[in-house]
């Protein structure tokens, strides 16, 4: 692939914006200098370059986690918070999209106050693969809860539960006590703000959440709130 195009494909900008980074002397790929745009690279996932100092990895398609803190909407056009997309670098946010807008996609979405582990990509089949109501993916939410939780409550979150607008009942995959005022929720299912309103449901109400899990992946305890990482084809099979 020519070293423009390379630049084009990740997100560094509109090709005469490429081009020019090049000529400019801007951009070394796996540690060498290269000044010729049109120079023909080796691209495949991992191969690493710099852009104006930076460094970048290459990957065709992009996989990732964020660690989605408090106070950010999970939308491009957010209302009164700002939006997650703020956390990610400008290639990630511009990198070309064939037949769709640039840059990469939240799988779902978390609410504004609520943290946790959030995938991102580019990839409009697995997007739409992982975001299907088809797919079953489990996702473990931690939630804290303003009354104590019962045991009434646990069981009623496990067999249906009808929800105020929605007459289809749902249930939890699996729920636990985790103390006197938490609980660990697994759901299947993702409806609009479906946490708050089956545990509002069961006559308690949510004032902390946190997605800890989706599939087998959990959210590394090293990954601080507002950081994002890729996803290797270990945490990306994990996840599904
Ligand atoms: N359920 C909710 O109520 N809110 C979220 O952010 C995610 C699941």
């Amino acid at each position: 692939m020519e070293l423009q195009q390379l630049l084009f494909s990740q997100g560094f900008g509109a090709r005469a914006t490429c081009l020019g980074l090049v000529q400019k002397g801007l951009v070394t790929v796996a540690g060498q200098p290269v000044a010729d745009p049109y120079e023909d690279i080796a691209a495949q996932d991992g191969l690493e370059f710099t852009v104006e100092g930076k460094p970048w990895t290459y990957h065709a398609k992009a996989y990732l986690m964020l660690h989605k803190p408090a106070g950010y909407e999970c939308s491009q056009k957010p209302g009164a918070w700002p939006s997650i997309y703020t956390l990610l670098p400008a290639p990630l946010r511009q990198r070309p999209v064939k037949g769709g807008q640039p840059g990469v996609q939240a799988i779902g979405r978390l609410d504004q106050d609520t943290t946790g582990l959030l995938l991102l990509s580019d990839d409009g089949a697995w997007i739409h693969r992982m975001s299907s109501p088809k797919h079953h993916v489990p996702k473990v939410y931690e939630v804290v809860t303003a009354d104590p939780v019962t045991e009434q409550q646990v069981a009623k979150l496990l067999q249906d539960v009808v929800l105020v607008d929605d007459p289809k009942p749902v249930r939890a995959a699996a729920c636990e006590a985790t103390g006197t005022h938490s609980l660990r929720l697994t759901l299947t299912e993702g409806k609009y703000h479906q946490v708050k309103r089956m545990v509002a449901a069961v006559g308690n109400r949510v004032t902390g959440l946190h997605r800890s899990r989706i599939g087998k992946l959990e959210l590394p305890g090293d990954l601080q709130p507002g950081e994002w990482r890729w996803l290797d084809v270990a945490a990306r099979a994990a996840s599904q």
